[in-house]
């Protein structure tokens, strides 16, 4: 079976290089050219002829398919569905905002979390995506959009610290100086509270933006609306959360979909205000985006603003959340696993 050199970092590439016989600085070509979008030895021109045919026989370049290109009529955001080699599909966005371009990647295709509003829960998990399949959706958009890419969200389809260590290589991979050299502090990974992954993550990466998905000031709310708190319960995962700024010096984002009658009134607000009140974080307001296949809605921008103002004077930092690409199904919570045809 041919090796997959995208999903290797630096180091793994410079043993392969020299497992064959090469000089280990022919690493560092290989690496870099991954990262301009090349996805044929042969392309890669400052390599002898030798090299690029032996690299052909033993490795293969990892490439997603383009299967369509959505681009929303009212912010220019343009949703990916991209297409694997085992015939599933997952789904990219492309955001522009005043601060940059940002990438919102899939870490899986299809979820196993199963919260009840989400539309990337339909269907569970299909599987975990390699770091070459979570790298090729930033190389194939920058390739694509002929942009740079300022900005990385993990917050498409998929449970990103359910397939941890993927996720440790794709940021090891992007961060790396010879290839997209992103700094750690513009990527940001959305988790529904996987506790002992969030403990880990804040040792391995703690410069690393995390976001926690929380949608509820009470474990009766949220272990209705998300399986996952039924295993780790909202005073652990907050307690957790406090630690992780403590060790990180870093702001947490919760994130807070909006569902009317279930989670949006002024009583929930003033609870949210109170358990938040000692953690160094932000609150991120999402009016709930709509998810065909699901009965929830939203309340709109007006009961958004009057929960935002309630954890506002209540001393809690929060916004709400500017809605991109709703228009094709690209916003949060609307990305679903689409199999090919
Ligand atoms: N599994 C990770 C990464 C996904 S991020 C996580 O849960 O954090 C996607 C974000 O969109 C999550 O905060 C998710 O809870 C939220 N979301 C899901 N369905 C939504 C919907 N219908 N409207 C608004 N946000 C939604």
């Amino acid at each position: 079976m041919k090796e997959d050199i995208k999903s290797m970092s630096l180091e793994e590439l410079e043993i392969f290089i020299e497992s064959i016989g090469e000089k280990k600085y022919r690493a560092k070509q290989v690496f870099s050219w991954l990262y301009k979008g090349i996805y044929n030895f042969n392309d890669m021109s400052d390599l002898s002829k030798e090299l690029r045919n032996k690299l052909d026989q033993i490795a293969y370049i990892e490439r997603l398919d383009i299967l369509k290109i959505q681009e929303s009529k009212k912010d220019r955001t343009r949703k990916y569905l991209f297409g694997l080699r085992d015939g599933s599909a997952i789904e990219s966005v492309f955001m522009k905002y005043r601060h940059g371009n940002t990438v919102c990647i899939s870490s899986q295709a299809g979820c196993r979390m199963g919260c009840d509003f989400c539309a990337s829960a339909i269907g569970g998990l299909t599987k975990n995506l390699s770091p070459s399949e979570m790298v090729d959706q930033v190389i194939a958009i920058e390739k694509d959009t002929g942009e740079k890419v300022n900005n990385i969200v993990v917050m498409g389809t998929g449970e990103p610290f359910d397939n941890y260590d993927n996720l440790c290589k794709f940021i090891v991979l992007i961060h790396t100086q010879e290839g997209m050299n992103m700094s750690l502090r513009n990527i940001t990974v959305s988790t529904c509270g996987l506790i002992p992954k969030i403990k880990e993550f804040g040792t391995d990466f703690p410069q690393v933006n995390l976001a926690i998905s929380l949608h509820a000031p009470n474990d009766a709310i949220r272990s209705k609306l998300m399986p996952i708190n039924r295993k780790y319960p909202m005073d652990e995962l907050l307690r957790v959360c406090h630690e992780h700024t403590m060790v990180t010096g870093r702001r947490i984002t919760f994130e807070y979909a909006l569902i009317e009658g279930v989670n949006d009134s002024s009583e929930n607000a003033k609870e949210l205000a109170d358990k938040l009140s000692n953690i160094l974080c932000h609150v991120n307001i999402i009016p709930l985006n709509l998810v065909s296949e699901r009965d929830y809605r939203g309340g709109g921008r007006r009961s958004a603003q009057i929960f935002c103002n309630i954890l506002t004077q209540n001393g809690i930092n929060a916004t709400i959340r500017r809605e991109l690409g709703s228009d094709i199904d690209a916003a949060c919570g609307q990305l679903r696993l689409k199999q090919k045809n």
